[in-house]
């Protein structure tokens, strides 16, 4: 049977995690910080959130989060990255440091700090269709950009940058979604919405 109110995690080893507990909670989910291993255990998916992608990869070698979380995800623990959080769902990086990690979840390359260094609150609604016909309105805070995508890969969104081209803002490959934008910073939980239903689906 469909468990109706899984318990979804967020990575908290740095990052706007309190925000997106709000927003899960809001969406109906039961959140649920995630430090160590036995909370990694107890939960049904996992949000990584917006921050430093270079330091949420080093915090989580430091804490030994990295191997359990890939084995997770390998096994296919539905997995949903903001920002930084797209980062390191990605299959490359574009822009980071040498020593830097990522999980490989989403067939993708990612170019860190694409949108440069400012917050750029577009004012353009952006309209994702799977999430309904009411437009976005997407935060980008030093945000990355999806340059390339493999064929597994479903676009979900694109927004016209600065530099007047369209570029790939939200993307989902089987139980992993990742977007560049914060949706944890705006009123919307449609976002976490869709993301509690792969829960869901990936639950029952
Ligand atoms: N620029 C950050 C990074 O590289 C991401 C910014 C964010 O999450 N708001 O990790």
């Amino acid at each position: 049977m469909t468990d109706a109110t899984p318990t979804i995690g967020v990575l908290a080893l740095q990052g706007d995690v309190r925000e997106h507990i709000r927003h899960l909670e809001a969406a109906g989910a039961r959140a649920v910080p995630v430090r160590r291993r036995t909370e990694l255990d107890a939960v049904d998916g996992l949000v990584l959130p917006g921050g430093e992608s270079t330091t949420m990869s080093r915090l989580l070698d430091v804490y030994e989060m990295y191997e359990p979380v890939a084995a997770r995800i390998t096994a296919g623990m539905p997995v949903y990255g903001s920002c930084a959080g797209m980062i390191l769902l990605a299959s490359e990086v574009v822009n980071t440091r040498a020593d830097a990690t990522w999980f490989s979840a989403i067939d993708m390359s990612v170019r860190r700090n694409a949108f440069g260094r400012q917050v750029d609150s577009f004012e353009a609604d952006l309209v994702v269709d799977a999430l309904g016909p009411e437009p976005v309105r997407p935060v980008f805070i030093r945000a990355p950009w999806v340059e390339t995508v493999g064929p597994d890969v479903e676009v979900l969104a694109q927004v016209r940058a600065s530099d007047d081209r369209e570029h790939i803002v939200a993307v989902r490959q089987g139980n992993a979604l990742a977007t560049s934008f914060h949706p944890e910073v705006t009123p919307d939980v449609r976002v976490h919405e869709y993301f509690l239903d792969m829960v869901r689906a990936a639950t029952s």
